[in-house]
């Protein structure tokens, strides 16, 4: 089975869209959503609905849950904050019930989802090898995908040897060498200085996760951004992919 990992949208139509041309142009069995599907882009609706009818698993991030209400917009930085003012004054009816609907982890028997962290499922950060370990020993199962940093990142634990880095574009992760968590980056807001929207492919057979880049407008999503008076930052950072 192959596997789309997608995660951290924000909505960001134009690049969610240019991920799917090509999930479409390949032979994929299924699309997991690792949440923040909305938040500081300026299509969460657009986002939300086709979340929606295509991930077979969609978790909720800390975005979404602010925009839903179930987080109070005092746990944010200002930046995130006003977004996520903006994001609850559109957020249409149906956009909000399937989101409050959904929850920030899910736990298989060999491959464990979470928003953030096996430790916490909707803030921590796992940026070094030191909260990678703690993950470790909190993860039920071999292999874990997490999102909300932002980056593609994949740490392994060889027999309690933990080892990290930033996972490249075209980049193949083994996952029978020892444990991994693996995170595909952010579709809509990378924040590693690429600014091409991040994802990964996980295949069950081969156990491996291949890492992916893909273009798209960013000229169009920034513009949006700023017509819909979101804060113009959140269109800028864009441009450099921070
Ligand atoms: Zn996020």
């Amino acid at each position: 089975m192959r596997v789309a990992l997608i995660s951290d949208i924000h909505g960001n139509l134009h690049a969610l869209q240019a991920v799917l041309e090509v999930i479409d142009g390949e032979d994929m069995d299924g699309i997991w959503c690792l949440g923040d599907t909305v938040g500081y882009g300026a299509f969460p609706n657009e986002c939300v609905e086709i979340v929606r009818e295509r991930a077979d698993i969609c978790l909720a991030g800390n975005h979404d849950l602010v925009a839903v209400g179930d987080l109070g917009i005092s746990e944010f930085s200002e930046l995130a904050a006003s977004a996520a003012r903006w994001t609850r004054g559109v957020l249409s009816e149906d956009s909000r019930a399937f989101l409050a609907d959904l929850s920030p982890y899910r736990i298989g028997r060999r491959y464990a989802l979470y928003h953030a962290s096996p430790r916490d499922s909707v803030w921590e950060y796992v940026l070094s090898a030191g909260v990678a370990s703690a993950c470790f020993e909190a993860m039920p199962t071999p292999v874990a995908f997490v999102g909300h940093s932002h980056a593609p990142l994949h740490f392994t634990d060889r027999n309690g040897e933990i080892a990290g880095q930033v996972a490249r574009d075209g980049q193949r992760i083994r996952l029978d060498q020892g444990r991994a968590i693996v995170n595909p980056g952010s579709v809509g807001q990378p924040r590693d200085g690429d600014v091409r929207a991040s994802w990964c492919v996980l295949d069950t057979e081969a156990q491996e996760v291949v890492h992916r880049r893909i273009e798209y407008p960013v000229a169009d999503a920034s513009l949006a951004i700023l017509e819909a008076g979101l804060p113009p930052e959140l269109g800028e950072r864009l441009y450099v992919g921070r």
